[in-house]
């Protein structure tokens, strides 16, 4: 039986809304996204991309739609609940890794579980685990500047992975790498998703790596159309 993991109806947003600069970015988006499925949000530059991967993953709130995770609707819950469901349930990926410079691979996988109320010892456990998933154990105890681009952004997916989410926003992983480093990390992630039967939503405006994901949807003047 499918499960719903993402829900996204009707939702629309503006920046600076009623002013003379407003901004109408999401015009009423629909997207289902059910678990295991990977999906490509495709869109140029400045479509709104963004915008919408914060709404899915609670870090903003839209001016009107329902976004729901693992079926509770979430648009108009206290900020509490909200951080609750986005911390337990929601991995994030950027461009740019953000990992801790003065930790290593390790230790930044390990934080946000420990944040979590896991222990030391399974916390360290599992980021070697996932370090090996994505092929990378043996950098466990480099900090990211000892670290290609490839890896910092292998470590990345990791630590989006560490507290077991149910859903993975992934913003440009990698656009901020050689073509033939982004083929081997894409794939790297695609391998961690699909081990987890984790579901993504994966924003890029890279069609052949969104063409190797389960679907593609389209964001074009404030609408998502399925590709
Ligand atoms: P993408 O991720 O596809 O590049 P964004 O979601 O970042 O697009 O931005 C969509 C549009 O909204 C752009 O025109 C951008 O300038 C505008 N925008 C984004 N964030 C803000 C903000 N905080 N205030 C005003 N305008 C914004």
């Amino acid at each position: 039986m499918s499960e719903t993991v993402l829900r996204l109806s009707g939702i629309t947003k503006a920046y600076n809304a009623g002013k003379p600069n407003e901004v109408h970015v999401l015009r009423g988006c629909d997207l289902t996204v059910q678990r295991g499925e990977v999906v490509a949000l495709v869109a140029p530059s400045g479509a709104g991309k963004s915008t919408l991967l914060h709404m899915a993953g609670l870090l903003d709130t839209p001016d009107a739609g329902v976004v729901e995770i693992a079926g509770e609707a979430l648009q108009d819950k206290s900020d509490r609940r909200r951080t609750q469901v986005r911390r337990a349930e929601v991995g994030f990926v950027y461009q740019f890794h953000h990992l801790l410079p003065e930790f290593t691979a390790a230790e930044n996988i390990a934080l946000p579980q420990l944040a979590n109320g896991v222990s030391a010892k399974a916390a360290t456990e599992r980021a070697h685990d996932l370090l090996d998933s994505v092929g990378i154990r043996a950098r466990a105890e480099h900090r990211p500047a000892a670290m290609s681009g490839g890896e910092q952004q292998r470590v990345a997916f990791c630590r989006a992975m560490a507290n077991g989410p149910k859903l993975l926003l992934a913003d440009e992983p990698t656009g901020n790498l050689d073509p033939e480093t982004s083929d081997r990390v894409f794939a790297a992630l695609m391998t961690l998703v699909h081990e987890t039967g984790l579901s993504a939503l994966i924003a890029t405006h890279n069609l052949d790596l969104a063409a190797r994901m389960d679907r593609q949807v389209r964001l074009e003047a404030g609408h998502l159309i399925e590709a």
